[in-house]
């Protein structure tokens, strides 16, 4: 049934539900729209409504044919919506369910759209700050690019923002999807622009292996992996996009590539990629049931390794609470109430859970290949496990950047992590 949203638009149909709220097919006075109602919470708040409007400016200014326009923000009554430009097609998530991995030359064109949005958003000092699969549309109607990739438009700009209000989360804690955090996030600084290209290169990396580089578990131990852990390589690919993914994953933020650069060298990768099939990586455990068995072998192994083995459950693989009462989800919805660790919780606590760097090819934890090898290699991976969180504590520290996002990096001021 038909409703009326101010007086200029009316909504149809629910195109997708997210996080912030619900997206519906609309009509406007130019014609078909996508109408984004937020939350009935986020909406009777009142000083986010007032920010939402101070934001206009901001969301409405963002023009660029890889970001989804926001052509309106309607405050009506209970009702606090936006009005956007209609997508037809679908979004990355959905393509990655259905596909798993993509092949390399259409996961970098897609990436490569995405940087071009950011070099926008960036350029106009907006941080989206919650860039992943499900914040990028593809424009199916659109023409077709390398690799049969629909043109990518990255959407819910300033959203994250617009959440973030004080009182509603204190300084102390994180918003975003645990995936794609950047370090320097979960350590408590101010999300700047490089978040952006940390949870892009998070996305590619994604695309091309069927899972994240950090993900998997309880939202705190996949923060404190941001932090403490190296990415793993992923085999079958040119050097060079390699180099551009673990560049863009550097834990300082002042290591990153700009976007404008990324997008650039993300294009000038494209022709080297040219029938590369999808890739064949050994991908996470997706059986509940085997997962579960490989946590309590992996709780007694970090029991083991900490002399405190006493034979009892003890909580799945991974699930040490950085935030105390959550239980663990590996969804990848935008979280709003994630607390910043402390700097020991990060650098490994008494059962921590650092793991040790994959080498290419090595079966992933929890995985069928990985849970035959997990007796025999027992020893040897308390041994490297210990090493790894030995190294974790004692050289935990690595360069931060802070300052204006549009500095470049030698501006940037440094500072050690304790
Ligand atoms: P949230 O940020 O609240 O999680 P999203 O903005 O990501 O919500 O939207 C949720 C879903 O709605 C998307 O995954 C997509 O399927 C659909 N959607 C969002 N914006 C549009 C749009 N402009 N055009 C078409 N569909 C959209
Ligand atoms: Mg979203």
């Amino acid at each position: 049934m038909a409703r009326n949203i101010g007086s200029r638009y009316t909504t149809h149909q629910i195109l997708g539900r997210g996080s912030a709220g619900t997206v519906w097919l609309g009509e406007g006075p130019e014609g078909p729209v996508a109408v984004k109602l937020l939350r009935e919470d986020l909406a009777s708040d009142q000083e986010l409504v007032g920010r939402f409007v101070q934001e206009r400016t901001a969301l409405l200014g963002l023009d660029h044919p890889r970001v989804v326009k926001v052509r309106d923000l309607v405050v009506d009554g209970n009702d606090l919506a936006l009005v956007m430009d209609l997508v037809r097609g679908t979004d990355l998530r959905t393509r990655l369910d259905r596909e798993r991995r993509l092949a390399p030359e259409a996961a970098v064109a897609i990436t490569a759209d995405v940087a071009d949005a950011l070099a926008a958003a960036h350029a106009a000092g907006v941080v989206h700050r919650d860039v992943k699969p499900e914040n990028i549309l593809l424009d199916m109607e659109g023409p077709l690019g390398p690799g049969g990739a629909h043109p990518a438009l990255l959407t819910d700009f300033g959203v994250a923002k617009l959440i973030d209000t004080p009182g509603r989360t204190k300084a102390t804690r994180i918003i975003g999807t645990p995936d794609y955090l950047a370090p320097e996030i979960v350590e408590g600084l101010p999300p700047r622009a490089a978040v952006d290209i940390y949870a892009l290169a998070t996305v590619l990396y994604e695309l091309l292996a069927g899972f994240t580089p950090f993900g998997g578990g309880h939202p705190g131990a996949v923060l404190r992996r941001h932090v403490t852990e190296t990415v793993v390589p992923l085999p079958g690919i040119p050097e060079e996009l390699w180099q551009l993914i673990v560049q863009c994953l550097a834990k300082a933020p002042a290591s990153r590539l700009r976007a404008s650069e990324l997008a650039a060298r993300l294009k000038d990768v494209l022709p080297l990629l040219k029938g590369i099939p999808p890739l064949d990586v050994d991908e996470p455990d997706s059986d509940p049931a085997a997962a579960a068995a490989q946590a309590s072998e992996q709780y007694e192994e970090d029991a083991y390794a900490t002399g405190t083995g006493s034979g009892e459950p003890g909580p799945r693989r991974a699930a040490v609470p950085l935030v105390p009462g959550a239980s663990a989800d590996s969804n990848r919805d935008t979280h709003t109430s994630m607390r910043v660790p402390a700097p020991d919780e990060l650098s490994g606590g008494p059962l921590g859970t650092a793991r040790a760097p994959r080498s290419a090819g090595a079966p992933r934890p929890g995985s069928a290949r990985h849970k035959a090898g997990v007796v025999r290699k027992r020893r040897i991976t308390l041994a490297v496990a210990a090493v790894v969180v030995a190294g974790a504590l004692g050289a935990g520290g690595y360069l931060v950047a802070s300052g204006d996002e549009d500095a470049p990096p030698q501006d940037s001021k440094q500072s050690s992590q304790p």
